[in-house]
């Protein structure tokens, strides 16, 4: 039996690659904008960098690490998600030491073994920013505002209505003082209707009782109708950071809803957490996350606490949003086509070398088919000229320049027409 990929992976190619590489430029350019630099960590990490970072009591270390044994019988984890990895690189480089404030940003592949289906895989690739430093709620805002920003631009580019409709959920989940006393309400909350509780739930109920309010399923959500709100049990500080967001995003004309039940699925999360929802992608409606992490940084810092903020976005999510509009609809381009024969294939090759050491975008039939299917081929990579390089033309040392538009054609010194061309394409 031919092999296939592994459920909940994906393979890009062609117009996927092109709509994949077009999002990536998005990233790069706004995270520039905004005052980010790339960082670049390892896929693997010790898993012990997960488990401690991202709580032993998450759905993501519970049950979806990759983790494996390497030959030294050490515990390694295929990273799930970017945030530890940067936090433990920051230290390991004493980044934190070097500037007040670290802005970061990264794209790559992030695995999580959940059950596969749309919008959900077990290799999917994120962009995230961290703004390590500061716990300044603006910050929050632009984190918030840097997301926005690519989704609406993308939106507007490539037209995509469902892109458009993006919703900003915003929360607080409070600080290492006051949370406890919001857990504590919930639960004195939930208590009477714990039999209603799916059975993850009422495990949540002992071990991290804020998941509760993340479940899908009905009967908890019927439960949790009214639920007292977060924001009411907060601690001043939390909720004085809270209100300056909303007043930065009131500032800059940016909707919001404040959503009570936004908690977010790992433990490391203080003070604002954040969604961006897309109606458009049905159940799996988060395209991008994040929120405050004050106590990530002192759990490998000897203690030592530095807040920080981040998010990260899901990129195959913003490729299924965007799967209709006109991103990448194009057909390769080129700026020449070689057009070749059996006699000359050789010279051909060195043709094309020499275009190509002139930035020239070049590219030949490696079958050498007949004439007619390598113009057919010309025409399909949009092709804006073509050489003809027959035998005739190599013992002249003149080739035959088309210009593919209007079919014009000029004989060209075989010697010269790389610079011919330079000329033509205006370069
Ligand atoms: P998280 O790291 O869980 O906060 O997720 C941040 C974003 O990554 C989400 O909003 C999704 O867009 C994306 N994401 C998370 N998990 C997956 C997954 N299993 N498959 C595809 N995208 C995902």
């Amino acid at each position: 039996m031919a092999i296939q990929k592994v459920r909940g992976t994906n393979d890009f190619f062609y117009n996927e690659t092109k709509k994949l590489k077009q999002i990536e430029s998005y990233f790069h350019s706004f995270a520039k904008i905004y005052g980010y630099e790339e960082i670049r960590t390892p896929v693997f990490e010790y898993t012990e960098l997960f488990t401690r970072g991202i709580g032993e009591e998450t759905d993501i270390v519970g049950k979806e690490m990759f983790t494996f044994t390497d030959r030294g019988e050490r515990s390694l984890t295929l990273r799930p998600e970017g945030t530890a990895s940067v936090v433990r690189a920051v230290i390991e480089n004493s980044l934190l030491n070097e500037r007040s404030v670290n802005k970061l940003y990264y794209m790559g592949s992030m695995f999580r073994a959940e059950r596969p289906q749309k919008g959900r895989y077990r290799q999917f690739n994120q962009f995230g920013v961290e703004c390590l430093g500061t716990d300044s709620p603006y910050a929050d805002v632009e984190v918030m505002l840097l997301n926005i920003n690519i989704l609406s631009h993308l939106s507007k580019e490539y037209g995509s209505a469902a892109l458009s409709d993006i919703s900003l959920e915003i929360n607080t989940v409070g600080c290492e003082k006051c949370k406890p006393e919001y857990e504590k309400a919930l639960k004195e909350y939930l208590k009477p209707n714990l039999d209603k509780l799916c059975a993850t739930c009422r495990t949540r109920y002992e071990k991290n009782v804020l998941r509760v309010l993340d479940c899908k399923v009905p009967s908890c959500k019927e439960v949790l109708n009214g639920v007292p709100a977060v924001y009411d049990y907060v601690c001043c500080e939390c909720k004085d950071s809270f209100d300056k967001v909303k007043e930065s995003l009131d500032g800059v004309s940016q909707k919001y809803r404040v959503n009570n039940m936004l908690v977010r699925g790992l433990d490391y999360y203080t003070k604002t957490v954040f969604e961006l929802q897309c109606r458009a992608l049905g159940s799996q409606n988060a395209v991008a996350g994040g929120g405050r992490y004050d106590k990530l940084i002192g759990i490998f810092n000897n203690g030592k606490d530095v807040p920080a903020v981040g998010s990260a976005m899901g990129i195959e999510r913003l490729m299924l949003i965007l799967e209709d509009s006109s991103l990448a609809q194009t057909e390769k381009s080129l700026d020449v086509f070689v057009v070749a024969f059996k006699e000359t294939e050789a010279f051909s090759i060195s043709m094309l070398e020499k275009l190509r050491r002139s930035f020239i975008e070049c590219d030949s039939d490696l079958n050498v088919r007949s004439v007619k299917s390598q113009f057919k081929t010309a025409n399909k990579y949009n092709a804006l000229y073509s050489i003809i390089l027959g035998p005739d033309e190599v013992n002249s040392g003149k080739c035959v320049v088309r210009n593919m538009a209007d079919g014009s054609e000029e004989k060209v010194d075989i010697e010269n027409a790389d610079k011919y061309l330079l000329m033509k394409l205006a370069r």
